[in-house]
């Protein structure tokens, strides 16, 4: 037995190191490929949407939290930055170099606790000229002050390190930029750049408040992002005529399994927190109707509650949905890329995870 072996592991070892040899052959030719791809630089004019994060946080393995980036022009405007949105990024091949801006919904845990590491990663990815400009309601300054104080000595650290031609001291952290409704407003331009115009809009995720939405509009085409809302006027209004919505969707009646499983297994609180959450969330069938009322062309269900683990679940997660809004209706995926080319009413999605020995 023992001579057996012997005579065995030489073999053993000698294939465990011609694989190792491959694997480092395989990533030398590949990675050129990867460091230097530009999905961005493809993209026909017009308006483009990436899904860097389309669950909540209820931990899930297939989503991460919140995240949306609507690119235009080689540009990039990230909605929301919840965890796990930098290495989605990534996964996307999207450069945080072309971001130009991160745009807040409201200040739940969920949607900003990527927003340090999508900074960072746009600081040192091409030695940013620019602090990261952050634009959200009131709060948002709060935020950015606390993430810029909670990665001071870090930035202090890589700067020291790799000198201020590689990580520039000037530039490091972000930048707020709070905007506020006037009494009587619900919505108001915050930013315009070439043909791009940003207008965001009040929503109502009650008691996290103030809270919004964003339209874009760009050459004729338009998406609109929900954020965390119930069935709201304000943005049926904001949303007239769309060409594609981004709605957050909850279904209570999946979650009302996970609800009486956690309650079975002792943890009311849990079980109390998912009975909660469902008032201030739309539904599947109530973000249909803000999209059938809204008159948009398309529909994206996103911030997905509960996870979905078993693809048949889709169907029960969207009820009667597709009878509400006869358009096109996706659930949204991580990794979705949504396109407007300028000059027509389409709303093609594809994905832009990449496929590859080192995807
Ligand atoms: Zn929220
Ligand atoms: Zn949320």
């Amino acid at each position: 037995m023992r001579k057996a072996l012997a005579l065995l592991l030489p073999g053993a070892v000698a294939g465990w190191l011609l694989r190792g040899q491959i694997a480092v052959a395989v990533t030398k030719k590949a990675l050129p490929k990867r460091i230097s791809a530009d999905p961005v630089a493809a993209l026909p004019d017009g308006l483009h949407i990436a899904i860097c994060g389309s669950g909540s946080p209820i931990p899930d393995e297939q989503r991460g939290n919140p995240c949306t980036a609507v690119i235009v022009d080689q540009k990039i405007y990230m909605i929301d930055a919840g965890e796990q949105a930098s290495e989605t990024f990534n996964r996307m091949q999207l450069r945080p170099d072309q971001i130009q801006a991160v745009l807040l919904t409201h200040f739940h845990s969920d949607h900003i606790g990527g927003l340090g590491s999508v900074t960072l990663q746009r600081w040192v990815a091409n030695a940013a000229t620019t602090k990261l400009r952050v634009l959200g309601p009131v709060g948002v300054d709060r935020v950015v002050n606390g993430y810029n104080e909670a990665y001071a000595l870090d930035n202090s650290y890589r700067t020291a390190h790799h000198g201020e031609s590689i990580a520039p001291s000037a530039t490091a952290g972000m930048v707020a930029e709070p905007f506020e409704f006037e009494p009587g407003e619900t919505s108001k331009v915050v930013l315009e750049d070439g043909g791009l115009v940003i207008t965001a809009f009040e929503v109502d995720h009650s008691p996290a408040t103030p809270a919004v939405g964003y339209r874009f509009d760009y050459k004729g085409r338009s998406i609109v992002v929900s954020g965390d809302t119930v069935y709201t006027q304000s943005l049926v209004d904001a949303a007239q005529g769309a060409d594609l919505l981004v709605h957050d969707a909850l279904s209570a009646d999946l979650l009302k399994l996970v609800e009486n499983a956690s309650r079975e297994a002792g943890f009311e609180n849990r079980a109390q927190i998912l009975v909660d959450v469902t008032d201030y969330h739309a539904t599947p069938a109530q973000a249909a109707d803000a999209a059938r009322d809204a008159g948009v062309g398309a529909l994206a269900m996103t911030h997905v509650i509960p996870p979905l683990p078993i693809k048949a679940l889709e169907g029960p997660y969207l009820g009667d949905a597709k009878e509400r809004f006869t358009g096109p209706l996706w659930i949204a995926s991580d990794g979705d890329l949504y396109s407007l080319p300028v000059g027509g009413r389409t709303v093609e999605r594809s994905s832009l995870f990449a496929s590859g020995p080192l995807s």
